[in-house]
């Protein structure tokens, strides 16, 4: 678990900033993912290494407890997501990497942002039951969605001719001044997005886009045990981008309404349960609702208020089908606030007989 940051670039743990940042910079240089021979592995290693050691606070927390303390906000949006893929637990915007790298994330980097379809929130009520059960809900999103009359191509009929600027390659070379000096780097035509050809007359439909905005229906599966502002991400599910990119992702946003008293504990349900005087002393048998549906509850004789009965495998399904929650009954005793003349007197009896 606990990486040694110092070792990953090189430098002594009495290094200075100078030094780290020294280190940094070369090896960075030297393993960038879009250089010849370089690793984004390695690089992620070394960038993961730099954020804490660049930072006198978190490298202080690093030479005391290891990387094991980890930094909280890495995993992101609400807790449901699958991990943000590319670069995870390592965000460029907080960094401070962004100046760091603005000059050698070129071309490359930038089409992709101008292409990437944009993520879309959506809100979705499910119910308490549905909640407990896991649910499949259908939403209808407006959004951006390939055009269909030209496939996404934005030309139309689908034709489409070569890229003058790159000459159907996709990609032009370009020669780039960094603070690391001067390379060569290959970029995405910016003409033709890197596809080699454009269109030899835009399509009609979307205007060249290779988009329009439309209702899309869409399944979300959404798994038993969520809770309350639980957000799910669906990679690919946001809006498509323009000419082929990849399609943003879909944040659903999880809203769960409530049904009778139900309220969750874990994976159980708990509700409360009104019963008599003589049910308590004597015992019955009762119809209580749970999630699956009803069940007769037996209550055992001499049964006191706040007293929980449970009913076995009737709760909230656990994530990876890993059994399901109980269903627990508080016993509540019901007082009679009116009495008739003859009840009252048979509790006064009962009171007489000492009970
Ligand atoms: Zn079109
Ligand atoms: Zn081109």
């Amino acid at each position: 678990m606990s990486k040694d940051y110092y070792n990953v670039l090189g430098v002594d743990k009495k290094a200075s900033q100078n030094e780290i940042k020294k280190a940094y910079r070369k090896l960075a240089h030297q393993h960038h993912p879009d250089k010849k021979g370089g690793s984004e592995a390695k690089f992620k290693e070394i960038n993961e290494a730099y954020q804490t050691l660049s930072d006198n606070k978190k490298r202080g927390q690093y030479d005391q407890f290891g990387s094991g303390y980890e930094q909280p906000g890495a995993q992101g949006f609400g807790g449901g997501g699958q991990g943000a893929g590319g670069f995870q637990g390592f965000d460029f915007q907080d960094s401070g990497f962004e100046d760091v790298f603005s000059d050698f994330f070129g071309g490359g980097q930038t089409a992709q942002k101008k292409t990437a379809g944009s993520d879309v929130v959506v809100d979705v009520n499910i119910d308490f039951k549905e909640m407990a059960k896991g649910v499949m809900k259908k939403v209808k999103i407006y959004k951006k969605i390939i055009c269909k009359s030209c496939d996404g191509t934005g030309a139309k009929n689908k034709e489409t001719e070569q890229c003058p600027k790159c000459g159907g390659s996709g990609k032009i070379k370009k020669s780039r001044q960094t603070f690391l000096g001067t390379f060569a780097q290959v970029e995405v035509c910016d003409q033709c997005l890197g596809k080699g050809q454009i269109a030899k007359e835009k399509c009609r439909d979307c205007g060249g886009d290779g988009v329009v905005r439309d209702y899309q229906e869409m399944e979300v599966n959404i798994p038993a045990g969520i809770d309350e502002e639980q957000v799910l991400k669906i990679q690919g599910g946001g809006e498509a981008s323009v000419l082929g990119g990849s399609a943003g992702d879909l944040y659903v946003r999880i809203h769960i309404k409530p049904y009778l008293d139900f309220k969750r504990k874990g994976s159980d349900v708990v509700s409360k349960l009104y019963i008599t005087f003589p049910q308590a002393v004597l015992g019955d048998k009762m119809e209580v609702e749970t999630v699956e549906g009803f069940v007769k509850l037996k209550i055992p004789a001499g049964i006191e208020a706040g007293d929980f009965l449970r009913i076995k495998g009737k709760g909230i399904k656990k994530f990876g089908g890993f059994g399901q929650g109980n269903h627990l009954v508080e016993i509540k005793i019901k007082t009679p606030k009116k009495l008739s003349w003859s009840q009252k007197s048979l509790i006064q009896k009962l009171k007489e007989e000492g009970i």
